[in-house]
């Protein structure tokens, strides 16, 4: 951590130990034995860009505008199940999406976050980190966008429809 990045809390934050590991893990959403893939069963929000192997959807409850997640079409979890072809394409779709993003102005940097504890269907965040507001970087910037109030939903998706405009 560099000295300029700094966590949306005031000092002194209290380390504690990690709990109790939980083995095994309970399954995610569309895993076999969890519940359904809310991207396959159209439970997330309308993309608002797509083409035949990706759609681009907005957040909900955010607080950065600009915002998207990217899910490949096909249901697979991750970068080691994606079909060659779409791990060959995944480089340049995203390069797509973060060109649209930086498009939308007073954006500093685009992070891009593959997690995956969630859901079992493969998908990226992009999360726009506002020009100038260094104590965001690196990884500040997923505390930063919990801790700050939440835009209206309507603000992330026409935000989420310019970066769909630009791609
Ligand atoms: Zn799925």
């Amino acid at each position: 951590m560099n000295a300029t990045m700094s966590p949306p809390y005031r000092e002194p934050l209290i380390p504690r130990e990690p709990g109790e590991r939980v083995i095994p893990e309970p399954p995610r959403r569309g895993e076999p034995g969890g519940p359904p893939c809310g991207i396959c069963t159209g439970q997330s929000t309308s993309p608002v860009w797509s083409d035949e192997n990706w759609t681009l959807h907005p957040p909900v409850g955010g607080s950065l505008p600009g915002a998207v997640w990217l899910a490949s079409r096909v249901h697979v979890d991750s970068f080691s199940d994606l079909p060659d072809e779409l791990a060959a394409e995944f480089g340049q779709v995203v390069a797509r999406v973060e060109r649209a993003i930086l498009s939308l102005g007073d954006v500093a940097r685009v992070h891009l976050y593959r997690y995956g504890d969630g859901g079992a269907h493969f998908h990226v965040w992009f999360v726009p980190r506002p020009l100038g507001m260094l104590e965001a970087s690196g990884m500040m910037l997923p505390l930063w966008e919990d801790a700050l109030p939440n835009v209206p939903d309507e603000e992330l998706a026409a935000a989420a429809e310019r970066v769909a405009a630009a791609m």
